[in-house]
């Protein structure tokens, strides 16, 4: 087994992202990816049983919007008249911790979901919101992916084709704007980042800007190669990101402690630069990935940001495919 494919994981959650973790849970070792599906057999019922435990955390914002923390990518939720709209979905098992939460916000009905990618963690739920009242609003990209089923390499995994209650209704390829309940929704398709179906959703009236998964806070993101990601799409959609938001905004990523500002969001970009400058000199320099491993170029980052799933041996792959 090559360096470049063992992977140190912890875990604190489950998602797409994270997936391989359940396989670490239960051999307490390093694994590649394939022999961590081998174990967990079934992940998408493991990633379920897990959002089924964990406690949804509410974080009220401002301009009736909130983030529903706890299952798969953060979710934000809009409320008023013209019903509640979701950013993000979450997992199914967390129907009804979900459910609870929203109603605490306020009883308005669920009208209207987007989601920011096609990942499972960020569009699981689609189906029951769907249920529940909501027309679904994604990019192409995130229509295309949820269709029919869908392979992640770096996690050895297929993910089966929803339910056609679980595919988006309204898409678009590079902008939509919604007025909801009395507030902007600003829909934006980054170009391809940590897939080819990333958008944000900004909230001119509340100044809150949810960035989807092209933004983790404080922890390595991952990067999907499979569906269309790279390392210089991510850092462009960060110098985005950056260039939307103020030292006011209230800024959402996808994974990562959820109420972030825009300093926050900048030590991200800055982080990702420095790797990417970090592996593209080790790159050039001929060596191989397990070398570059060896060399740590993330180790000046790896206290504050390889504390998650996303080990600095897992980043370093993700960026080195990418230079
Ligand atoms: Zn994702």
């Amino acid at each position: 087994m090559s360096l470049g494919h063992r992977y140190a994981l912890s875990r604190r959650g489950f998602c797409i992202c994270c997936a391989v973790a359940a396989g670490f849970v239960r051999t307490g070792g390093w694994l590649s990816p394939s022999q961590a599906y081998a174990e967990a057999q079934n992940i998408v019922d493991l990633i379920r049983d897990d959002a089924a435990k964990v406690p949804i955390k509410v974080h009220r914002l401002r301009g009736n919007v909130s983030i529903l923390e706890g299952s798969g990518g953060n979710i934000a939720v809009l409320t008023g008249a013209d019903g509640k709209v979701f950013i993000d979905a979450g997992i199914t098992a967390s129907r009804p911790r979900i459910l609870e939460a929203a109603n605490g916000l306020s009883r308005d009905p669920i009208r209207h979901l987007i989601n920011t990618h096609w990942h499972f963690d960020h569009a699981d739920g689609n189906q029951w919101l769907n249920a529940e009242g909501a027309a679904i609003i994604a990019h192409e990209n995130t229509h295309k992916h949820l269709l029919v089923a869908q392979r992640v390499e770096d996690w050895d995994f297929n993910f089966p084709s929803p339910p056609l209650a679980a595919v988006p209704t309204e898409v678009f390829s590079s902008e939509k704007t919604l007025t909801l309940n009395r507030s902007t929704l600003a829909l934006k398709h980054y170009g391809p980042a940590h897939t080819d179906s990333d958008i944000s959703v900004n909230i001119p009236e509340a100044d809150i800007f949810h960035c989807g998964d092209t933004y983790w806070n404080g922890i390595y993101p991952f990067i999907d190669y499979s569906t269309g990601g790279n390392i210089d799409g991510m850092i462009k959609a960060a110098e985005a990101n950056l260039a939307a938001v103020t030292d006011k905004t209230i800024v959402i990523p996808g994974h990562g402690k959820p109420v972030s500002d825009r300093a926050e969001l900048s030590a991200y970009r800055d982080m990702l630069v420095a790797i990417h400058e970090n592996v593209a000199r080790l790159k050039q320099q001929g060596r191989s990935l397990d070398e570059t491993i060896v060399a740590k170029p993330t180790a000046a980052f790896d206290a504050k940001w390889g504390q998650f799933v996303i080990t600095p041996a897992l980043f370093t792959q993700l960026v080195y495919r990418g230079v």
